[in-house]
């Protein structure tokens, strides 16, 4: 059978699945390509929700990975609206929710992840806001437009600290309730993490850490505030609930596909089942540099892995192998973070220019390696921190931590220039 006569199921219509389909265009793959999207709008991304976008100051149009004509000019078709409900690998069929059975030739499964919903009684009152969707942050903003509410963050992680300087942006008071001590000490380290805390006290967050949160309580239905262990309420008229996310692997569980944290693919993104692939926040892919699959919820991961996901079914031969990548916007912070979380575990610290002014490079070193690298307000390092990750050479902490050596050059001097690969390690970040 000719390509032209093959139908390619994207399940999902995130940033992956756009890319994927993109991928499938690239490599040459003229056959039908069908998006499966549970949500009302064509693909989009989501960095903005919790940014820019939520700030006022993105256009919707900003948001979405591609201009509308770009689907036809492509051949590719988005059923929106439209969740997918079953998965029969063996048939090669897939079930829509409205009972419509779909035929595939290969199908990738690009279904996401959804946000830990907040379980404890008062969780699904008014006012309180999980942020995952378009929907959601547009129904924030709107609550958050006024800048009279008293906004409480519900965990302190990206999504959160995002959502608070958003909030602040508005001028409304702001409390965030994390669980840890210090904010994002878990990825970061102590000494890193704190950086984020003081950044958001220095604009106005009253930022609460080793807190155990409880019930949300309300009035006529409307949150009122959030119930600490200590049995304190902090008054709230509008509650983010930020805890994390959960990849969204139902279907390819019902379908009998290996799930442990995310789907199980290889590095070219195929699950045990024949001829279903899977990418994105829902897929752990073998990492070859690693040794072992990871998990990637980052918007990078969706962006290249999605393209790499649908040339590999188009009949590209792909090895996945990109460094994660991530980026946060938080008041005047801006910092991009490339590098293996599960490296960095008993790495060494190393600080180039000044933690307390907020203007610096990370990174973390483990054997004389660099691991992972974070720059915060310093611009145009990205490239050369990933390549000295890449290259795996053994650095001099000293002239790593000189401002005045150009990264490319902070070999140790006893370094051959032979690269030497890193890991494989032992668990995942
Ligand atoms: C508010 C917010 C801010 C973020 N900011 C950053 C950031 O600053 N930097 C960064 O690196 N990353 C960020 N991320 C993470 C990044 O957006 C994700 O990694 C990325 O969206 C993953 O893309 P995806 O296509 O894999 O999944 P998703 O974007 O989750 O898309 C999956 C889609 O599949 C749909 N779906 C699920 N099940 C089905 C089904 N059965 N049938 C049909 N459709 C289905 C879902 O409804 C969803 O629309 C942020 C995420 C959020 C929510």
């Amino acid at each position: 059978m000719s390509t032209s006569d093959q139908v390619f199921v994207i399940v999902g219509g995130g940033l992956a699945a756009a890319r994927a389909a993109q991928g499938m265009r690239d490599e040459g793959f003229d056959g039908r390509i069908l998006i499966v999207a549970a949500e009302d709008h064509r693909p989009y991304i989501r960095p903005p929700l919790s940014k820019e976008y939520l700030q006022g100051a993105a256009d919707r149009d900003a948001v979405f990975v591609h201009p509308d004509e770009w689907y036809s000019e492509h051949r590719v078709e988005v059923a929106t609206g439209q969740a997918a409900s079953a998965l029969a690998p063996a048939d090669h069929t897939l079930t829509l929710a409205d009972g419509e059975v779909l035929h595939y030739d290969k199908l990738l499964l690009a279904t996401g992840a959804a946000p830990r919903r907040y379980r404890s009684p008062g969780g699904d009152l008014a006012g309180v806001f999980h942020l995952r969707t378009l929907d959601d942050s547009e129904r924030l903003r709107e609550a958050l437009a006024a800048g009279s509410s008293r906004v409480v963050i519900v965990g302190a992680g990206w999504i959160g600290l995002e959502a608070a300087s958003a909030a602040r942006h508005y001028g409304n008071p702001v409390t965030v309730l994390g669980r840890e001590s210090i904010t994002l000490n878990l990825i970061l380290g102590d000494e890193v993490g704190a950086v984020f805390g003081d950044l958001h006290r220095a604009n106005g967050v009253d930022l609460r850490m080793s807190t155990s949160v409880g019930d949300l309580v309300g009035e006529d239905g409307r949150v009122t505030g959030v119930l600490l262990d200590t049995g304190e309420v902090v008054p709230a008229d509008v509650v983010v609930v930020g805890i994390g996310a959960i990849p969204n692997t139902g279907l390819a569980a019902d379908a009998g596909l290996e799930v442990d944290n995310g789907i199980i693919t290889d590095a070219a993104f195929r699950t045990s089942a024949a001829d279903v692939y899977a990418v994105g926040d829902v897929a752990r892919v073998f990492h070859p540099v690693l040794g072992h699959p990871i998990r990637i919820e980052h918007w990078a991961n969706a962006e290249n892995a999605g393209v790499a996901a649908g040339r590999s079914m188009a009949g590209a031969v792909i090895s996945y192998d990109e460094i994660p990548y991530f980026y946060t916007d938080q008041f005047d912070l801006g910092m991009e973070y490339s590098g293996y979380a599960d490296l960095v575990t008993d790495a060494e610290v190393v600080i180039r220019g000044d933690l307390a002014a907020r203007r610096f490079v990370a990174f973390w070193v483990a054997d004389s390696r660099v691991v992972a690298g974070m720059n915060v307000n310093v611009w145009d390092v990205n490239d050369a921190v990933q390549r000295l990750i890449r290259s795996g050479v053994l650095v001099d902490v000293g002239r790593l931590a000189d401002e005045g050596i150009e990264l490319d050059s902070v070999t140790a001097d006893h370094a051959s220039a032979e690269p030497v690969s890193v890991g494989p390690a032992g668990g995942e970040g």
